[in-house]
């Protein structure tokens, strides 16, 4: 490997990946070099590697969730520095079509995503426009930057809800984003029900406050739901699962004027049976929560305070070779979140 190439893994279609090596990107003018600390495993790259995301363009380099030092700067770039230590926004909005104009840059029209259409961070390096690299606190170690990302996709489902204080919440999976939820939330809820079927993220979930932790499949959901809340249902339901039955479920649990928030990723064909009465005589919402529009601030802040403690969250360390065999084999049973620390 001479000193302009870099070890990178490449899913060159579906179900075909391999790490090889490659040339280290070249910046353009508005573009910085990032040599990565650490980045981590979405179930997006895994499915991506399964061929289930439209969005993709093959061949890629997957890791859209990532920190690290700034190595190289193009010539026009002014905000950010070689050494700075950083944080990207995946997500890249082209900022001159209708919905970038009409603050709604995550509905670009040119949209293109880091890990997804361009080369990410599964990798010794990878680039980034200027616009979406985000200076992070000297004191902040890499592992917990590179949470940034789903923290800031679930800043941007909370301020969809808005939840009110004293809200009755039930959050379906205890993943990394269920936890997320329930770390930002259980100052403000006066309860949270959590649903997981794995036993060691129910216990995480209790661990970080929850309220109950329930097996739907050991249990009559709506029935618990209504002893814990004196028949009234909850206020706020999120599916951070995509599963069609637990969105069911989440429906029939609402209380009067009560929201579900759409957070997972459910297939693209799924139907789920809704009972428009119900929705007319309990005012419920319905709504959806895509990527995180203007979120990354804040999620830097938020990580920092250690209100989403990354520490609880992140269960394993892995390098760019284990990254493989977890894009083939999915991610370990008994863990939550899964980070990439060595690539070379
Ligand atoms: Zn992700
Ligand atoms: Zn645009």
């Amino acid at each position: 490997m001479d000193s302009g190439e870099m070890k990178a893994l490449i899913i060159r279609g579906k179900q075909d990946a391999i790490i090889d090596t490659v040339a280290i990107p070249k910046v353009k003018p508005n573009e910085v070099l990032i040599e990565v600390k650490a980045c981590g495993i979405c179930k997006t790259d895994i499915e991506i590697f399964r061929g289930t995301v439209d969005l993709a363009k093959y061949p890629v380099i997957p890791g859209h969730e990532f920190s690290g030092i700034v190595v190289d700067v193009g010539r026009d770039v002014t905000s950010v520095s070689k050494g700075d230590r950083v944080t990207v926004d995946p997500n890249i909005p082209c900022g001159k079509c209708y919905y970038c104009r009409t603050a709604r840059k995550h509905f670009c029209e040119n949209w293109n995503a880091i890990g997804v259409t361009l080369n990410g961070a599964y990798a010794q390096y990878v680039k980034a426009p200027e616009h979406v690299v985000y200076n992070i606190p000297n004191n902040m170690p890499f592992d917990a930057a590179c949470l940034t990302e789903p923290v800031a996709c679930v800043l941007h489902g909370l301020h969809r809800i808005s939840p009110s204080s004293g809200s009755h919440i039930a959050i379906f999976g205890a993943g990394p984003i269920g936890l997320m939820f329930l770390q930002l939330l259980k100052e403000v809820a006066s309860r949270i029900i959590v649903f997981e079927i794995n036993p060691y993220r129910s216990k995480v979930a209790e661990k970080l406050g929850a309220d109950y932790a329930i097996n739907p499949l050991e249990t009559n959901v709506e029935d618990e739901v209504s002893k814990l809340t004196n028949g009234r249902g909850v206020d706020i339901a999120i599916d951070a699962t995509g599963n069609v039955k637990a969105i069911e479920t989440a429906m029939k649990i609402l209380a009067p004027t009560g929201k579900l928030l759409l957070f997972g990723v459910a297939h693209k064909d799924a139907v789920i049976n809704i009972r428009p009465f119900e929705v007319y005589r309990k005012e419920l919402t319905i709504m959806g929560s895509f990527t995180n529009p203007y979120t990354m601030n804040e999620a830097i802040g938020l990580l920092m305070k250690g209100v989403v403690n990354y520490k609880e969250l992140i269960t394993h360390r892995v390098q760019l070779e284990d990254a493989l065999s977890i894009l083939a084999k999915g991610l370990p049973k008994e863990g939550i979140k899964v980070i990439i620390t060595k690539f070379a």
